[in-house]
């Protein structure tokens, strides 16, 4: 076990834990931030962001992380890449378990993310930022005019569908052989949109194209195939409920981590931020909720050393 009792462990290394950090740090604390796949997290990567504020030409989401990273280590977070795997509550002092050793801190931000299931198919991961997309608001406005189509029979997919028949020329709703649920809300205004067309018991087999995304394939479909522009797969998610679980940390049917508007859970001391608490998938949102956590980590921290 580590000697140290840290301020601040913070679990996630993306936009909402290293603004955590970034707050917490700069304060003084002493803070520790546990990555296990990316600094960056999800909105690390070659895609464009064009809705982050301040950056009025955009910028990638690399160029975007690596300056969250370069600020969070200016102002001395220490950050280990390794993954956690167990929280526990002592009271004064929470326990956190990596692969590596045990670690220990008077106050825990989760800022973990929420993990996007994938379709798993073939062209799936070849065509990732061109053309195929897990999210509508990041990347529904650079296919304005064009055709879609959106795979996923959830509340978010039908809602995507709506979004993005606002200002896309054609949307192909394909639920997958289950088909949507029948209580959806939004599915019979989907209905009658002009440009949508739904197509109920088929799945999609693989995603085709050149250089960016032309075609996908369909099994048990009234065609083989259709001609599209981009695939927007919009399936559920996986929380880190089994992680945050054991300690006690309520989360909801989905997964997502319980808080209240100071991002604080339902355990003294410990807080969450970003898409852990599922309050809006954007980086901008992430970061608010991050430095929101970050603030009243601070607030506790003093009040408990006292
Ligand atoms: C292709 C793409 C394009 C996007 N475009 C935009 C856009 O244009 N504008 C916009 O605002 N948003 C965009 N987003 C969404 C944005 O990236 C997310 O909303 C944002 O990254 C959420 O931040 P977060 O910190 O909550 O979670 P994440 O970014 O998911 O970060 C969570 C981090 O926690 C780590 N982690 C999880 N569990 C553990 C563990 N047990 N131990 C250690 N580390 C752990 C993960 O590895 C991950 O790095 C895009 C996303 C994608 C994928």
């Amino acid at each position: 076990m580590s000697e140290e009792l840290y301020d601040v462990i913070i679990l996630g290394g993306g936009p909402a834990g290293l603004t955590a950090g970034i707050y917490t740090s700069r304060q003084g604390l002493n803070t520790l931030l546990f990555e296990g796949k990316q600094l960056g997290g999800r909105a690390w990567g070659p895609h464009r962001i064009e809705n982050y504020p301040g950056f009025p030409e955009g910028l990638t989401g690399t160029e975007l992380t690596d300056l969250f990273i370069e600020q969070a280590n200016k102002f001395g977070v220490e950050i280990k890449a390794e993954t956690v795997v167990g929280l526990t509550d002592m009271g004064d002092a929470k326990m956190v378990l990596s692969r590596r050793g045990v670690y220990r801190a008077r106050t825990v931000i989760i800022a973990t993310g929420l993990q996007r299931r994938q379709l798993s198919i073939p062209g799936e991961q070849e065509y990732k930022g061109r053309g195929v997309s897990y999210c509508v608001i990041c990347d529904g406005p650079f296919f304005a005019d064009q055709i879609v189509a959106v795979v996923g029979s959830g509340k978010d997919a039908v809602e995507d569908v709506l979004r993005l028949s606002e200002t896309a020329k054609r949307v192909y709703a394909i639920p997958g052989s289950a088909g949507y649920a029948g209580d959806l809300e939004g599915l019979e205004e989907m209905k009658e949109r002009d440009n949508v067309e739904i197509f109920h018991g088929v799945n999609i087999s693989s995603i085709e194209g050149g250089n960016v995304v032309s075609r996908i394939t369909l099994e048990n479909g009234p065609v083989a195939g259709l001609d599209v522009d981009g695939v927007f797969v919009i399936l559920d998610s996986v929380g880190t409920a089994d992680l945050v679980g054991d300690a006690g940390v309520e989360t909801d049917e989905r997964g997502c981590i319980k808080v209240d508007k100071h991002q604080r859970t339902n355990l003294d001391g410990v807080f969450a931020a970003g898409e852990c608490v599922c309050g809006g998938s954007q980086i901008v949102v992430a970061a608010g909720e991050g430095a929101n956590a970050g603030l009243m980590a601070f607030r506790y921290v003093r009040s408990v050393r006292k």
